[in-house]
């Protein structure tokens, strides 16, 4: 079961993990407010109510994380995200990270391979709230041809190399966030697509990630 009442002692346990994320570098105020407003506990089990507001990332469902709050935060400000852009999340996972975009004014698409994840998020406790999240089951690495182009792409699993397609499906001048596979850790980086179809590459810190894997799994 996860957790489904959001009391005052959450409220305030989430202002203080907003004010941490401030303290560790966090500037814009469009996402601090978007995470003061995302009951995180929801998107876990309720075993983990009482610490679901600490800067960690958590499991969830077939062997997969929650990520942790300051790299949400730190993605989506690299992201630069404004309202009724179109954004391309590769790992749904618990549906955080599209909640905040979401929550953010943008227009999500978001692709799961792990089909149990997708069916639970069917489900999903914000479905009503969040109208402009799109959920899909299919292997990351393809992306969506069909609803492409894209104004920005999020991927939130270690890629082991910058998926050829996603680059494809990026307006001219959008821009992608992707934690790049170094061995033992993964390096964050910003992509931004040019005139000639070419990109630029900008590189940030390290963070450590599930791994973006090839293919489906499940029928
Ligand atoms: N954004 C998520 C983070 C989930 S962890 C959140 O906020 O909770 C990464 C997720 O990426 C996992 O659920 C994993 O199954 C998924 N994933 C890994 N490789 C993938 C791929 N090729 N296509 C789609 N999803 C993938």
């Amino acid at each position: 079961m996860k957790g489904s009442v959001d009391t005052y002692q959450h409220k305030g346990l989430r202002k203080q993990l907003v004010n941490k994320l401030r303290d560790k570098g966090i500037t814009d105020e469009n996402i601090l407010t978007a995470i003061n407003n995302i009951p995180r506990h929801f998107f876990l089990d309720s075993a983990f109510d009482k610490i679901a507001y600490e800067d960690r990332a958590f499991p969830i469902e077939e062997g997969q994380t929650i990520s942790q709050p300051y790299t949400v935060a730190y993605q989506t400000e690299l992201l630069e995200v404004k309202p009724y852009e179109k954004i391309l999340e590769i790992g749904t996972g618990s549906v955080y990270q599209a909640s905040v975009l979401a929550e953010m004014k943008a227009k999500v698409y978001t692709i799961e391979r792990q089909k149990k994840l997708f069916e639970i998020n069917r489900n999903f406790v914000f479905k009503g709230r969040y109208p402009n999240i799109k959920f899909f089951y299919g292997d990351g690495f393809e992306g969506l041809p069909t609803y492409a182009p894209f104004d920005k792409v999020i991927i939130t699993a270690a890629a082991p190399y910058i998926p050829p397609k996603l680059i494809e499906q990026l307006k001219i001048g959008g821009k992608m966030v992707v934690p790049l596979d170094l061995g033992p850790v993964q390096q964050m980086l910003r992509i931004t697509k040019l005139a000639d179809g070419t990109y630029a590459e900008e590189r940030f810190d390290n963070f450590s990630f599930v791994p973006m894997l090839e293919g489906k799994n499940g029928h």
